[in-house]
């Protein structure tokens, strides 16, 4: 008996995005070399720039995806040598060249299989952070609290991790403000495995001397809504620290009210940057009270995370603030100022990091776990002082 596969002619593509993170519009999709798209805007926001959707019905055939709004993205300088993301079983990504032209970002590929996603950074869903708190509560070391609910009634997670011995350090990691910056939750699933890890000396050094308190996600709704900056009411997270509410930011508000609680000697907030290819910190040269003591602290976190991971580097990053000129709205800025601690923002980037780029799968959920890692041996190396 032989079976001949038959190639059926002029099949049509099927495009959709009604998943966890899902987010694009369909414009013409009848013609696979000249796909038209939209990305949807942010939810109750001007916003866009994220992606993520399925391309089924064309395997080995070539096919032209055209982003025609790409240019009222939020930060249209992240098209500049971008690669897009692609995987066909949702584990594996790899980057597809793209071209951006006159606004438009458009994507050559010829899948090898019958449905193939894209997405604009490796997606990190709901059900990957379930199972990061969910795994982590299994640890005697660690204890996962709900401090609230998102607008769309959704539990806020709050990770402890270690004996909570409160005369021990006090040590914050938040994540996700953003929900498009992915890479920030893949940071913190690689911080907390390595907590965990009670083979790992440096995390029992580091458990030793201080408590972990850990936001994997601050922006739930957003994430699984698929928006790059905003919540479902539209709020951007990161502007509402000075008067954060339960209406619009409950995750500030109650983040900022477990803080007061606990108290803090060191808070990081992991971001991702759209359009610099670089691993960089932002700092609080800016806030009123910053000091000597903390400047000091901030030189030494960026020393030891240099020497702890040579993907961190102090050659590129945003402008710092001139004295007394913080904008004490934005998450690490506010912190610092109200608990006078090292506080600091992460940006790892969409793009690569230029210093040691990787050609196949660029900036990606691997190198962000490793990132997270690192941070446990800086953070060890300067827990004394903080
Ligand atoms: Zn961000």
């Amino acid at each position: 008996m032989f079976v001949e596969k038959i190639k059926i002619d002029n099949m049509k593509l099927s495009i959709s995005s009604t998943f966890d993170a899902g987010n694009i519009e369909v414009i013409n999709a009848e013609n696979p070399k000249n796909v038209q798209l939209k990305i949807r805007k942010d939810t109750n926001s001007d916003f866009l720039q994220w992606f993520y959707f399925r391309v089924q019905g064309a395997k080995d055939q070539a096919c032209t995806l055209h982003l025609t709004n790409a240019g009222e993205a939020a930060y249209p300088d992240g098209w500049e040598n971008y690669q897009a993301r692609a995987s066909y079983d949702r584990v594996n990504w790899f980057q597809i060249p793209t071209k951006y032209v006159n606004g438009v970002l458009t994507m050559d590929l010829t899948p090898e299989c019958d449905a193939i996603y894209i997405a604009y950074f490796a997606p990190f869903s709901y059900e990957q952070h379930l199972d990061l708190v969910n795994n982590a509560q299994q640890s005697p070391l660690c204890e996962l609290e709900t401090i609230g609910q998102t607008t769309q009634g959704r539990p806020i997670d709050f990770l402890r991790i270690g004996d909570g011995d409160p005369s021990k350090k006090k040590l914050w990691v938040i994540a996700r403000q953003h929900p498009g910056e992915s890479m920030a939750e893949w940071f913190m699933l690689g911080l907390v495995d390595r907590l965990l890890d009670e083979e790992d000396a440096t995390s029992v050094s580091l458990l030793s001397k201080a408590n972990l308190y850990l936001i994997p996600n601050m922006n739930i709704d957003g994430s699984i809504l698929g928006n790059l900056r905003v919540n479902a009411k539209g709020i951007n997270f990161n502007r509402e620290w000075a008067e954060p509410s339960i209406e619009n930011s409950p995750e500030v508000y109650y983040a900022k009210e477990k803080m007061r609680e606990i108290g803090m000697d060191f808070c990081l907030d992991v971001h991702g940057d759209e359009a610099l290819p670089y691993v960089f910190l932002s700092g609080i040269e800016g806030i009123p009270s910053f000091d000597e003591k903390l400047s000091q602290l901030s030189s030494r976190f960026m020393t030891e995370w240099k020497s702890a991971s040579p993907d961190m580097q102090d050659v590129h990053g945003y402008p710092k603030n001139e004295p007394g000129k913080a904008n004490l709205m934005i998450g690490s800025k506010n912190i610092g100022e109200e608990f006078h601690c090292l506080s600091q923002t992460l940006e790892m980037p969409f793009k690569q990091n230029d210093n040691i780029p990787d050609g196949i799968v660029g900036w990606s959920a691997e190198r962000s776990i490793k990132l997270g890692e690192s941070l446990v041996s800086t953070v060890l190396n300067i827990v004394d002082d903080l």
